[in-house]
């Protein structure tokens, strides 16, 4: 084909750019987006238009330079396929152009054709210099049409190939990446999940550990160093079992036994050895996983509660023993009371009908201070009997079993006044009940003795020739009855009121008023042992009001 001309004139803005591009695809312009550039460099409008006559059958972007300056410029908004050169230019010719466009990294392996009509003696030395720069081939004028579309379409076909695999190259390690990345989130959610249980690991008060079922260690928390004394690496060098205390040792390895054949969670308590050969409590809660052939252990140091339930313990022996001294105490008590009832009451019996039949079979023949001293002994001997007598009573009240019930306290104060009938009529006495009384929570037999001694005590302290006057009330309260027994008598001032109710209290002479300081003694631990209350408001000769609180029967 001989030389072709071209008359087209590129626009101002696409030669400022560097080049002008020739649209001869009628294709839309996202599918001419895939056509491929071809950059074609002469400084000849006809040989322009030639060349671009054949390109352009191939369909693809013809850039078009005019100059070695122009391409260069080109290249710096394209990428090529190919590059068509002339050779002789005015200004930079194509040799220079190449080379400058060699320099550039990313066109070092643009393969460029140059196109030249030069004399025969030039072929050798413009091809040779051609090669040098990188040129695939060297085209002399007249260039055939079919040899340059068919060497120019390889190129397009190779540049494409190769943008291709960059395509899928590019495609493939962002499939990579995007692994990589996900890969990595997951390794970071995994150790952070790791760090969580590390710190819970680490900062535990309690001991725990990781063992396998080979019976060593595997990994333990820094309490173990703490509460043992013990370096990570010392506990996990020796069978875990090995420090456990002699007499622990055989349950403790049942127990592990039987979390390695299937038990779930089991909670055990032994000794285990210290560094400093000392043993502390532990509390065990281990729970096995078969499939790795791992025990998860959990222990809480609990010697100070095994201390303490030790102490008590040997305090709860202490008890016992004091409880079987005091049973044993008090059966010597029992026979003692026996001996005093029976075989002191028997002597003093004696001395009594004796010193009586002295009297009645000898008065006459005793003066009468012989006689005086016969009737004190008679005296002295009843008075003695009456203090055993008393005390006997005592101590059966406060011995004795009894049983709570309810009881009517007007029947009681009945049954009560009867026994004081002889009293109130020697001494001419007014008793005034005001009825109705409340019913109590008592024992009746106790309750009636109790009632007993506070009227004939407040029949006997009288001032003598006053004629005693007795009133006999009941308040209710929430759980509480008071029973009150108000006197006329002499009255008990305030610092007598609580020995009172004392065994062997009296506050006057038996030559004053007869008595022998028992009978408040035995109220007293009456309204004790009915879970009552007892007390007094009196003072000298104004008489005494004394009162009994016992718990009132509830109201069906
Ligand atoms: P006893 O009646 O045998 O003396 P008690 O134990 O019943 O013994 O009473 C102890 C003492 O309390 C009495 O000796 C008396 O001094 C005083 N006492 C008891 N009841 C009254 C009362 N109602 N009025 C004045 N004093 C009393």
């Amino acid at each position: 084909m001989t030389d072709m001309a071209s008359n087209q004139t590129a626009p101002e803005d696409e030669r400022r750019n560097g080049g002008r591009v020739t649209e001869t695809d009628t294709r839309d312009p996202q599918q001419r987006e895939d056509k491929i550039n071809i950059l074609l460099v002469d400084d000849r409008a006809d040989k322009l238009l030639a060349v671009e006559t054949v390109i352009a059958e191939l369909g693809q972007n013809l850039v078009i330079a005019r100059s070695g300056e122009e391409a260069l410029r080109c290249l710096l908004h394209h990428e090529f396929a190919v590059i068509l050169m002339d050779v002789h230019m005015p200004g930079l010719d194509g040799f220079e152009t190449a080379a400058l466009i060699r320099q550039r990294k990313k066109f070092e392996h643009t393969p460029i054709i140059f196109l030249t009509a030069t004399t025969t003696d030039d072929i050798q030395a413009h091809a040779s210099r051609g090669y040098c720069l990188g040129a695939v081939d060297y085209l002399l004028a007249p260039v055939l049409p079919d040899v340059l579309r068919a060497k120019v379409s390889t190129f397009v076909e190779l540049f494409r190939k190769t943008e291709q695999i960059k395509r899928q190259a590019e495609r493939l390690s962002e499939v990579e990446a995007q692994k990589f990345k996900q890969q990595l989130s997951e390794t970071h959610d995994r150790l952070e999940a790791e760090t969580r249980r590390n710190r819970f690991f680490l900062l535990s008060i309690d001991l725990l550990a990781i063992a396998g079922f080979d019976g060593y260690f595997k990994q333990l928390n820094p309490s173990w160093e703490k509460g043992l004394g013990y370096g990570e690496e010392e506990l996990k060098a020796r069978p875990f079992l090995e420090l456990l205390h002699p007499l622990d040792r055989e349950t403790a390895t049942s127990e592990i036994e039987n979390l390695k054949t299937g038990s779930a969670i089991r909670y055990f308590e032994s000794r285990y050895r210290c560094r400093d050969e000392t043993y502390r409590w532990l509390g065990w809660t281990a729970a096995p996983f078969p499939e790795e052939g791992l025990l998860y252990i959990f222990a809480r140091d609990i010697t100070a509660r095994r201390l303490a339930e030790e102490k008590i313990l040997s305090l709860n022996e202490q008890l016992e023993k004091r409880v079987l001294q005091l049973t044993e105490t008090n059966r010597e008590m029992e026979t003692f009371t026996y001996s005093i009832a029976h075989d002191l009451r028997a002597p003093l019996r004696a001395m009594l009908g004796f010193s009586r039949a002295l009297l009645e079979d000898y008065g006459v023949k005793l003066d009468a201070p012989g006689q005086g001293f016969a009737n004190r002994i008679v005296n002295s001997a009843k008075r003695m009997d009456e203090l055993i007598q008393d005390l006997l009573s005592y101590n059966r009240f406060s011995r004795e079993q009894i049983t709570l019930a309810a009881v009517k306290l007007e029947a009681a104060l009945d049954e009560a006044l009867k026994q004081c009938d002889l009293q109130v009529r020697e001494k001419k006495a007014e008793i005034r009940v005001e009825t109705p009384l409340s019913d109590v929570w008592a024992h009746k037999g106790v309750l009636v003795q109790l009632l007993v001694n506070l009227l004939s005590n407040g029949l006997k302290f009288v001032a003598p020739g006053v004629k005693p006057s007795v009133r006999i009330w009941s308040e209710e309260g929430d759980v509480w009855v008071r029973l009150s027994i108000q006197d006329n008598g002499i009255g008990i001032a305030a610092e007598h009121h609580q020995r009172i109710f004392r065994v062997f209290e009296r506050l006057h002479s038996a030559e004053q008023y007869p008595g022998t300081g028992i009978g408040l003694a035995i109220v007293g631990k009456a309204v004790e042992r009915m879970g009552g209350r007892v007390g007094v408001e009196s003072q000298p000769q104004q008489g005494s009001r004394f009162w009994v609180e016992l718990p009132r029967v509830p109201r069906s």
